[in-house]
């Protein structure tokens, strides 16, 4: 674990009809945010959202300026979405979550303090998701693959929390399905990259 460090702080959190969890996740990562960093922001990108989810952020960001809103006309998908927050964020250190609350933002500091050990990416790992076989057959396959064709070692290349360095997000570039394959894509371009658990 982490205590506060002086970094700045960017959470990038690409959202697609997640209205209900919106608050909550707001409350969640604000806590742990200001324990962890010495300033941060949460990058909202709303991919098109039909359900409402803008009007919720709108809201936050009334009460929050740290709160940045990005918002897709449609629905362009996740890789475009942490695209184009990618560009926006100011952070030494940012993290991606996935907006629907099964990631738990207290592990933030963990994978912060992984960073510091000297890396430059560190992807989270789930080992009991809540999956059907259906689901958990297909990602091990997937993983196994991906682990083996690429060289780069990860037991969970989707898991939407992950913590890079500030110039690992400004290097990889990622469109269409890419997001699955930004621990590949950053270690190609010689940066570390592990996993914590
Ligand atoms: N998401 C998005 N655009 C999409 C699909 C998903 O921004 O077209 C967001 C979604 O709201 C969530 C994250 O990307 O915050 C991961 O999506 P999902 O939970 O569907 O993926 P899984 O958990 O199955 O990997
Ligand atoms: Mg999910």
């Amino acid at each position: 674990m982490t205590g506060k460090t002086d970094y700045f702080g960017t959470v990038v959190i690409p959202l697609y009809n997640e209205r209900e969890s919106l608050a909550e996740l707001y409350r969640q990562l604000t806590t742990v945010m200001e324990r962890t960093f010495a300033g941060h922001e949460l990058i909202f990108v709303d991919d098109g959202s039909t359900d409402g989810s803008v009007d919720v952020l709108r809201e936050l960001r009334l009460g929050d300026r740290r709160v940045k809103i990005i918002s897709f006309r449609r629905n362009y998908g996740k890789s475009a979405a942490l695209s184009d927050a990618f560009k926006a964020a100011r952070g030494d250190i940012v993290v991606t979550i996935d907006a629907d609350l099964q990631d738990n933002p207290e592990e933030i500091p963990g994978l912060v303090a992984r960073l510091e050990e000297g890396f430059d990416l560190v992807s989270g790992w789930k080992l009991n998701r809540k999956d059907p076989f259906t689901k958990t057959l297909p990602s091990l396959l997937f993983n196994a693959t991906t682990s083996l064709v690429s060289g780069i070692k990860l037991h969970d290349f989707n898991c939407g929390l992950k913590a890079y360095r500030g110039e690992v997000v400004k290097r990889v570039s990622i469109y269409g399905e890419l997001h699955r394959f930004i621990p590949v894509i950053a270690g190609w371009e010689g940066f570390r990259v592990t996993e914590k658990r």
